[in-house]
């Protein structure tokens, strides 16, 4: 909605900042693009195995055991059209009509709506800012029953950044130690922007005992800056990894023959840009923290990952707009950051908190000053 809205702004001509996107603002390294340009000349143009070339599968096996410390097989892996496709595939193959999947929130926007898609029943369990952002293991307790198929973890997480450490993990774990019913499906995708040189860990590696109900996710798009080439990948039990393979052949066969060889690129190739980026991105975040605690009335906790800060705006619940509108939740406060300052944000709603609203910092550290200015001055015009 303020994404459509912003552009339609855009459209009349004003000058709209918008700290909407949900991607790197840096181009596919270069040698990615190349690898992809002399596969495409190769002949590498045709449809390939469904669950993705040979040669790929065994470097996501490979980059489990490089990076993760986690050992699968090629036939415990896919690659599929975006890790949003492992998510899809893996939820429609498992769960039947009324079965439950444990969403923290704030989430992501697609896992509530994939659940329902395949008949479904979301299950929210609250994780405030005052505990992170994160789970809690009593609380994960509390919300299991006889029918909870799936915990969905994202980590770090889109939209608070919050990031578990092994020790997080493992509590978790031990609370779904005593539930074998209940599968885990964890989304790495943001694995290599965490802060702080917070070791990153994921739930295999944490509580090896999950690895026979656990699906491990990942991709190419945010590390790589690769969001167009649609590439993502999983490693999992081998029967799930079929199903998913089986309902990927019967609606859009192979991930693109080209995006792979671009992943097979990424995942083999030079790794030094990485690095980099995180620095340029804790940068940016330490920008718009310092930025929006600043402002009274607003609250934003430091998140230890990914491009996405997630402040509360209660503070200013009340306050009145000097067209006399009152803020009375954060798509309120985003509607006037829009109309007021051209300055585009999400509304935490959309996450599942409608007290916080979602910044993404993957822009220029000018558009973020800028940002931080318009929202400062948007704030001092409340009555
Ligand atoms: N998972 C999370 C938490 C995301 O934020 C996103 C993209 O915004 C995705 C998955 C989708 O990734 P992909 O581009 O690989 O489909």
């Amino acid at each position: 909605m303020a994404g459509q809205r912003a552009r339609a702004l855009k459209a009349q001509g004003r000058d709209i900042v918008s700290l909407t996107t949900g991607e790197p603002d840096f181009p596919t390294p270069p040698h990615i693009i190349e690898a992809a340009h002399q596969a495409m000349l190769a002949g590498q143009t045709r449809y390939t195995d469904v669950g993705g070339t040979m040669q790929l599968r065994e470097a996501v096996a490979a980059k489990f055991r490089r990076e993760n410390g986690l050992d699968y097989r090629t036939e415990e892996t896919i690659v599929s059209t975006g890790a949003k496709q492992v998510v899809f595939s893996a939820l429609m193959c498992t769960v039947q009509a009324g079965d439950e999947v444990i969403v923290p929130t704030p989430y992501w926007v697609s896992y509530p709506d994939i659940v329902l898609l395949a008949e479904g029943k979301p299950v929210f369990v609250d994780c405030p800012a005052a505990a992170g952002f994160k789970l809690q293991p009593a609380d994960l307790e509390r919300a299991i029953t006889p029918r909870t198929k799936w915990l969905v973890l994202n980590s770090p997480n889109n939209p608070s950044g919050a990031a578990y450490t092994a020790a997080e993990l493992a509590a978790l774990a031990e609370v779904l130690a005593r539930h074998p019913q209940v599968w885990v499906m964890t989304d790495d995708i943001y694995e290599h922007l965490i802060y702080d040189d917070q070791p990153f860990s994921t739930m295999v590696q944490a509580a090896p005992f999950m690895r026979d109900r656990t699906l491990t996710v990942n991709g190419t798009s945010k590390a790589y800056a690769m969001t167009g080439w649609r590439i993502g990948y999983a490693a999992g039990p081998q029967a799930l990894i079929k199903a998913m393979v089986k309902l990927q052949s019967q609606s859009t066969s192979n991930p693109s023959s080209v995006g792979q060889a671009g992943a097979l690129a990424a995942l083999t190739g030079p790794q030094d840009f990485i690095a980099p980026h995180r620095q340029l991105f804790q940068r940016r975040r330490d920008l718009v923290v310092g930025g929006l605690n600043a402002i009274e009335g607003i609250a934003c906790p430091v998140p230890n990952g990914a491009f996405y800060t997630f402040a509360s705006c209660q503070g200013l619940f009340g306050r009145r707009t000097p067209e006399g509108k009152t803020i009375a939740s954060s798509d309120d406060f985003t509607e006037y950051l829009l109309e007021s300052q051209d300055l585009a944000v999400l509304q935490g709603s959309a996450y599942g908190v409608p007290t916080h609203f979602r910044i993404s910092f993957a822009t220029s550290e000018e558009r973020l000053a800028e940002a931080n200015r318009r929202i400062a001055a948007a704030v001092a015009a409340l009555g």
